[in-house]
């Protein structure tokens, strides 16, 4: 019989948990594989690593979990959760049912079906019912940017919620990056892909763990680790602005020549000074964004520290 691990990273989710569980027991007769969970608790600070411990107990062996010292965030929880996974399918959800586990069998099928080289189905929102209108607007205009900047290819409305071979895990895990960015490495390993798509499904219980600011810091994440582009961009905006200053001072050269120098240009003089020192500024700060995650990079930080693991 072949395994199938189930990797679900929690942070908080006292509430949501058993709900999982009970909707994937379910649904487990209808894939002809072994199953393991693989839980991460995130360094939840309610009642979650308790209810882990006791599916562990009640599972006899078929729930494991890894609980962090702190909360490292999703990405680190989803890294812990790869590399525990024994299995020789893997698939990645969130504990809160918004990546329906009724898909399961449909992506078992298709990864197991001979016929289909894939080897990765994943899935993809058509829309974002029920979430915010600042927020799509914001996530539409991430995504846009990010493929306009960057080669490598973030799927608009991509969920981590994906059921790949073994292989594609072994080299999603090679890569430990310290400034992780899911969506970016799942694409960047490549593999065949399969996108299945569906309709948004809102939160079983509890409430999201992600603030509009911590989605803004983990979007700018994003590009910094998928494209160099911006650092081009401050090179290309200096050339720009030399060539302009320039010709700003033949004019100016060729003015004074022709009518004398009358005493004025005080205003257009601010202007340009604080113009320049706005660009100068901008493009100092995207170095400093990059330097920063050198910085980090080389550190070769832990990703996650595990405090307990069963
Ligand atoms: N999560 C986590 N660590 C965090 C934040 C979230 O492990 O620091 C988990 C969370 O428990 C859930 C998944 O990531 O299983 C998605 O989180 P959430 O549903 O809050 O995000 P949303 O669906 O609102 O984007
Ligand atoms: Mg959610």
């Amino acid at each position: 019989m072949e395994l199938l691990s189930i990797v679900v990273p929690c942070f908080n989710e006292e509430a949501t948990i058993p709900i999982f569980y009970d909707a994937v027991e379910k649904i487990r007769h209808q894939i002809d594989a072994d199953i393991e969970y693989c839980f991460i608790d995130d360094g939840s600070r309610d009642g979650t690593l308790d209810i882990l411990r006791d599916l562990n107990k009640k599972s006899g062996g078929v729930v494991h979990y890894t609980s962090f010292s702190r909360n490292f965030g999703k990405e680190a929880a989803l890294y812990a959760g790869l590399k525990m996974a024994k299995g020789d399918y893997i698939v990645t959800m969130d504990v809160d049912l918004q990546d329906p586990p009724s898909l399961l069998p449909e992506m078992w099928h298709i990864l197991h079906n001979p016929d289909n080289d894939y080897d990765c189905v994943a899935t993809r929102r058509t829309t974002r019912k029920g979430e915010p209108r600042i927020r799509s607007f914001f996530a539409r205009l991430f995504y846009k940017l990010i493929n306009e900047l960057s080669d490598t290819e973030i799927v608009d409305g991509a969920r981590d919620y994906r059921m790949m071979t073994r292989q594609m895990v072994n080299a999603v895990i090679q890569d430990s990056e310290y400034n992780r960015f899911s969506k970016g490495i799942f694409s960047w390993v490549g593999f065949h892909t399969k996108w299945l798509a569906y309709e948004n499904v809102e939160r079983s219980a509890g409430e999201t763990k992600w603030s509009f600011w911590k989605l803004f810091k983990y979007s700018i994440e994003g590009i910094l680790a998928y494209t160099t582009i911006p650092l081009y961009l401050s090179s290309i905006m200096g050339i720009l602005m030399c060539g302009v200053s320039f010709i700003a001072l033949l004019f100016i050269v060729i003015r004074a020549f022709a009518f004398g120098d009358p005493v004025a240009g005080w205003p257009s003089l601010v202007c340009i000074i604080t113009l320049l020192g706005g660009l100068v500024l901008l493009a100092l700060g995207i170095m400093g964004l990059y330097i920063a995650k050198i910085y980090l990079e080389t550190k070769k930080r832990q990703i996650f520290i595990v405090r307990e693991k069963k």
